[in-house]
């Protein structure tokens, strides 16, 4: 079975999925939910502990090599999610941690402002006849248009509702010559860039739809960004009200606790955004005590909270997420040298992860874009199913210079300078004076974070493994590299009766040390591998009258649902095989 596009596969499906085999569930599902937060069941939390262990097994316990031809050296950090508030302040999260938020007047709906122009995207599959006409015409139809026309997606007399209500959408309608005939006019002639001009988007917003793969606005009034939130007014999505947005005002992203019995301004806490900051706090404790030398990385893994306006898109955007994080220590004139290194590094990493090259990419980010400290920056980005045919962020590999370090330094009046001594006796070597060798020895170190999203590289596993397969019972398998599948094996007696069950359960007691598997005795075969096709289990051994006569089984690839025989002692040594490929 080819890959296939994850612009032709469903969320919702993959949404479904996710709930009928248990992957991930709504979190407080039995009170209706809660908005950006998640569960993951059995086979998702094996899943997210699978590309974890990954991460950590090879940029803590098995690091890359470096240009130089040796191991990078990493170690490894597990800090406290609440931390003193100053560290916040210090590191620019309270007072900047904020994104610009509009809201609906009517209903309250909350929204992004700098995402206000492309939230609101029709479904492109339901184009329908227009979508047709145009791709007869060559005109590649997802990419651009769905919201443009959104009046077009409409039922008749909901798009005559919305029409009659709205004068000058009316007008606009009557005049080839208005913005959506404009807009309309461009994409016929198959052009973006026209489009965009008779959008009058700004470089930034094109900026943002070529980062989001957003698709621009649904309704005429809203085809402007800019006037989203002008009086023109706007269709609500949520309550359909024609009402204008609130003027864009700061929203702050942190989650906000107390720490001790009294609920004062004192005793304010925050639970961290990013498990960056923890990094930095214990920088000098590593070097104090773990024999570090320059350059260096400290890695971590673990949950981050942020209040987002949106949660959306399944696990993509939520409230609490996980994050494996590295921030690698160097001195400046080193680090040019250090990001182009992680930066290609962390790309071949995801694709030992079975990522499809063609779905995979960078984007570099533009100077304007930068935060005022950070000098390169690029993002990992992957093509979902709700970005396609766009991409969006999967990971980003900064330049924070020494901006962390320093903001710690002036803040809590410690020292974070770097005594570079290998820097040093390279200096007296070649002869340098004592201020020529303190002023390359003595630095706050440059970093260099892979910064990468473990929740989001759960869902981006999950939508490359997704392959709808009508031909099989299962009508779906999800198509996990073997050594990143929940379930390794499936262990089956073909019959419960005549000695299978229990070879089958010698078989499974001796393999369950190493490989997580599954022994199922119920249901017919094909029913089995049905349930482990939707679990993505690479191998199914099935022990049969020839297994007792012979001592062979039978192995069933999930992908190819071909079987072939081998000796039931070979089973261990098949799978420790695979599982390294
Ligand atoms: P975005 O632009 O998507 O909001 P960001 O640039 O703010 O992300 P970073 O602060 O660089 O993200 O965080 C590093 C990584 O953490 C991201 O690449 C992403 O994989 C992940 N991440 C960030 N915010 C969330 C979230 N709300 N839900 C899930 N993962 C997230």
């Amino acid at each position: 079975m080819p890959d296939i596009d994850p612009a032709n596969k469903s969320m919702e499906e993959i949404v479904a999925l996710c709930k009928r085999r248990g992957f991930v569930y709504p979190a407080s599902e039995i009170y209706g939910g809660i908005n950006g937060f998640w569960d993951y069941g059995p086979l998702g939390t094996a899943l997210k502990n699978n590309i974890r262990d990954h991460w950590w097994k090879q940029t803590v316990e098995c690091p890359p090599i470096g240009p130089d031809g040796e191991p990078v050296s990493i170690v490894g950090l597990d800090s406290s999610i609440i931390q003193n508030p100053k560290v916040w302040e210090a590191s620019g999260h309270v007072g900047g941690f904020n994104d610009p938020m509009t809201m609906y007047k009517e209903c309250k709906k909350l929204l992004r402002a700098d995402h206000v122009w492309y939230v609101f995207y029709g479904n492109p599959d339901e184009i329908g006849k227009y979508g047709e006409d145009l791709t007869g015409q060559g005109v590649d139809v997802r990419s651009f248009f769905s919201d443009v026309f959104a009046l077009e997606q409409l039922p008749p007399d909901e798009r005559q509702r919305i029409i009659n209500e709205d004068a000058n959408l009316k007008q606009a309608l009557g005049n080839t010559e208005s913005l959506p005939f404009l807009i309309k006019k461009a994409v016929l002639a198959g052009s973006k860039e026209e489009a965009f001009e008779a959008a009058e988007f700004s470089s930034k917003q094109r900026k943002a739809i070529e980062k989001h793969g957003a698709k621009p606005l649904t309704t005429y009034p809203l085809m402007v960004p800019d006037r989203a939130w002008d009086d023109g007014g706007s269709l609500c999505p949520n309550c359909e009200s024609r009402d204008s947005l609130t003027e864009p005002r700061q929203f702050n992203l942190m989650f906000e606790s107390y720490a001790g019995a009294i609920q004062s301004a004192e005793n304010k806490v925050y639970l961290r955004p990013e498990t960056a900051q923890g990094i930095f706090l214990n920088y000098k404790n590593v070097v104090d005590t773990m024999r570090v030398k320059m350059p260096f990385g400290i890695a971590q893994v673990g949950k981050s909270f942020r209040n987002e306006v949106t949660p959306r898109n399944f696990i993509f955007r939520s409230r609490e997420f996980e994050q494996m994080e590295m921030e690698w220590f160097c001195a400046p004139d080193d680090s040019p040298k250090w990001y182009d290194f992680w930066k290609h590094e962390r790309m071949r990493w995801w694709e030992s992860l079975g990522v499809s090259k063609s779905n995979l990419r960078f984007r570099d980010h533009d100077e304007d874009e930068l935060a005022h400290y950070s000098k390169m920056c690029v993002d990992i980005e992957y093509k979902y199913p709700f970005t396609a045919p766009g991409y969006g962020e999967l990971e980003g590999v900064a330049h924070r210079g020494c901006y962390d370090l320093t903001q710690h330094q002036t803040h809590s009046k410690q020292k974070m300078e770097y005594f570079d001594q290998e820097r040093q006796v390279k200096g007296q070597k070649a002869g340098l004076s004592k201020d020529e060798i303190n002023a390359q020895s003595k630095y706050i170190p440059n970093v260099i974070e892979p910064a990468s999203g473990l929740t989001r590289g759960v869902l981006v596993l999950l939508t490359e493994a997704y392959t709808p397969d009508e031909s099989r019972a299962s009508k779906v398998y999800m198509k996990f590299k073997p050594k990143f599948a929940p379930i390794k094996a499936g262990v089956f007696p073909l019959v419960n009766k005549d000695g299978m069950p229990e070879v089958a359960q010698k078989l499974y007691m001796g393999l369950r040390e190493k490989f997580a598997c599954q022994l199922d005795a119920k249901q017919s075969i094909g029913k089995r591998y049905a349930r482990m096709d939707e679990a993505g289990t690479p191998y199914c051994f099935t022990i049969d009258g020839e297994t007792l006569t012979g001592g062979t089984v039978t192995v069933r690839d999930r992908d190819s649902q071909s079987q072939e025989r081998i000796n039931i002692d070979k089973v261990e040594a098949f799978l420790d095989e695979k599982m390294g490929e």
